[in-house]
């Protein structure tokens, strides 16, 4: 499986590279936290090293390295961190578009190594400790591994390239042309020295080496936005994203005056596949003036905008702040409020004016999305000019609730929805016969966080929510009403007998038989009291065993 997959294998060094600059990162950040670590700390930087002869190709940090264990669990087996589970997905999907993508997102991390090399071998001492650990696989599923006396603090992880006739190497990777172009096109902004020793044809035939540093180093989120390039925006969203697609949107801002900050956001174009799970990874990271702090800054943007990726360097914090007092800084509260109204907004032009977007989005985070309405009471307006709804309306084109308003039917007061499985349960429901008979438009929820934001939300520019399921729903006009009642007098003095019977008969199940007037087809349905669950909420209950 290792070899069938790649289209562009240059990526292979940039995530080696991508890890190296971590590791740099969080010893830097280790050692500010912890002045008893034992590590060296002086000269911080990635090495990268070519072998013609022998086609090997090194990249070498002196950052903080890992343990065995560390070796075993994060790069152990199948190398990447997410892989398993990833791998468990593949089995179980049989879409074979959705295990295109999934298979592309192989092409990032450690494992993208295995495109191009036919051996990798990775030497690393963990910062503080004395043994190091050297670990070697052909990326078949199986690896060796033995402690080693002499490695130096950090990684090294060596490539053994494939032979050169082979498919596979339609580069030489080992040529200083080629790293110089990869590390400037994917790397360039990695803030710590990627260096290559070059030879240079000096006087009379001699050689001389010196040793180059091949990026800028300038941090892309503190350059003004008309510096940089699409381009590279793309390549430092792969790097902090681990994301094997193009972002769907960035934002580029710059907070001035009491609180500096720079915030470098993206908007992927697809929902990774942890989205809903517990443990998923968030994505934003904290940088203090230009020094990396943490990943998955959760103070930083609320839990239902967690698909945003990117990096906020804040200028005035304490650099061993933990994640407990950040969740308390006024600073980081005031950052947090303007990064999810940019977000927020900048969902909503593109609503209004980059439909296509908008839909992808839609379609990826909505879900995520509507959980705003339920947290984020201050948003709601703005999240209610974000949130499109599947409607009785047009079968093929959601609805936004100021459309629906819009639609609204002379003397309609509420705005009515019905939550279930599918569309197809709900507009099968019998509760659904005298909307549809009085030409009523109704919303259809599908999703399970629904129930709760419509019980949460209760209404929408001064219209009540309404389930359809639930209570006396009045849809008549008054002198079909005084017909009706009319009607209804007379058939319940006809009926009243076989009523009594029934209310006897089921009074294990039900409070009350009663005559309907909401009924066209359907001899007869089950209804809430008003104040009851929904049939969806009450499901997910029971599910929880409750
Ligand atoms: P990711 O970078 O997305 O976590 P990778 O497959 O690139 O996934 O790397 C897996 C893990 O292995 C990293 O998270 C890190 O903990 C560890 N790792 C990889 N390379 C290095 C390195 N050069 N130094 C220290 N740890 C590393
Ligand atoms: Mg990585």
């Amino acid at each position: 499986m290792v070899h069938s997959i790649y289209s562009n294998k240059d990526v292979f060094l940039r995530e080696l590279i991508s890890n190296a600059s971590d590791a740099l990162d969080k010893l830097r950040l280790e050692s500010m936290i912890d002045k008893d670590l034992q590590a060296d700390t002086d000269d911080l930087h990635i090495e990268i090293d070519a072998d013609r002869e022998a086609r090997t190709l090194t990249v070498r940090d002196n950052g903080i390295g890992m343990s065995r264990d560390d070796v075993v669990a994060l790069i152990g087996t199948i190398a990447r961190s997410g892989t398993a589970e990833l791998l468990q997905k593949l089995r179980e999907s049989r879409d074979a578009g959705a295990n295109q993508e999934l298979i592309g997102q192989f092409g990032v991390g450690f494992y993208a190594t295995f495109m191009v090399a036919e051996k990798v071998t990775l030497v690393t001492r963990r910062a503080g400790e004395r043994e190091g650990t050297r670990w070697e696989s052909t990326g078949a599923g199986t690896y060796q591994i033995e402690t080693v006396a002499d490695a130096p603090q950090g990684t090294s992880v060596t490539v053994h390239l494939k032979p050169e006739d082979s498919e596979d190497n339609l580069f030489d990777y080992t040529a200083e042309a080629k790293i110089r172009e990869i590390v400037k096109r994917y790397s360039d902004f990695i803030s710590w020295p990627i260096r290559m020793t070059v030879e240079r044809a000096g006087e009379e035939g001699a050689t001389t080496s010196e040793v180059q540093t091949l990026n800028s180093m300038k941090a892309l989120w503190a350059r003004p936005r008309d510096e940089v390039a699409e381009e590279d925006y793309r390549d430092f969203y792969r790097h902090v994203s681990h994301d094997w697609a193009d972002p769907l949107e960035t934002i580029h801002m710059r907070g001035e005056g009491t609180f500096e900050y720079e915030a470098l956001l993206f908007v992927p174009s697809h929902a990774p596949f942890d989205l809903f799970m517990r443990e998923g990874r968030r994505g934003v990271q904290l940088y203090v003036k230009r020094v990396f702090i943490m990943d998955d800054c959760e103070a930083l943007i609320p839990n239902y905008l967690r698909f945003v990726k990117g990096v906020v360097d804040a200028h005035d914090l304490s650099l061993n702040i933990s994640r407990e007092i950040l969740q308390q800084d006024r600073q980081i509260q005031v950052v947090r409020r303007r990064l999810v109204r940019k977000v927020l907004t900048t969902i909503r032009d593109l609503k209004a004016n980059q439909e296509e977007k908008y839909r992808t989005l839609w379609t990826e985070f909505g879900r995520a999305l509507k959980e705003g309405l339920i947290e984020d009471p201050d948003n709601r307006d703005t999240l209610f000019e974000i949130v499109s709804l599947a409607s009785t309306h047009d079968p093929a084109e959601p609805t936004s609730l100021a459309g629906y308003v819009e639609r609204m039917k002379d003397g309609q007061t509420e705005i009515y929805y019905a939550t279930g499985e599918s569309r197809t349960m709900i507009e099968n429901s019998p509760h659904m016969e005298a909307f549809r008979a009085k030409g009523y438009e109704v919303l259809i929820l599908t999703d399970p966080v629904d129930e709760v934001w419509v019980e949460q939300v209760g209404q929408f520019d001064g219209k009540p929510l309404r389930s359809i399921a639930k209570g006396q729903v009045d849809l008549d006009t008054e002198e079909e009403k005084k017909s009706a009642e009319a009607e209804r007098e007379q058939r319940g003095k006809e009926f009243a007998a076989l009523l009594t019977w029934m209310t006897g008969q089921l009074q294990e199940s039900v409070k009350e038989v009663r005559l309907s007037s909401r009924l066209t087809t359907s001899p007869a349905c089950v209804v809430g009291d008003a104040y009851d669950m929904t049939p969806t909420l009450e499901k997910m209950y029971r599910a929880m065993g409750q």
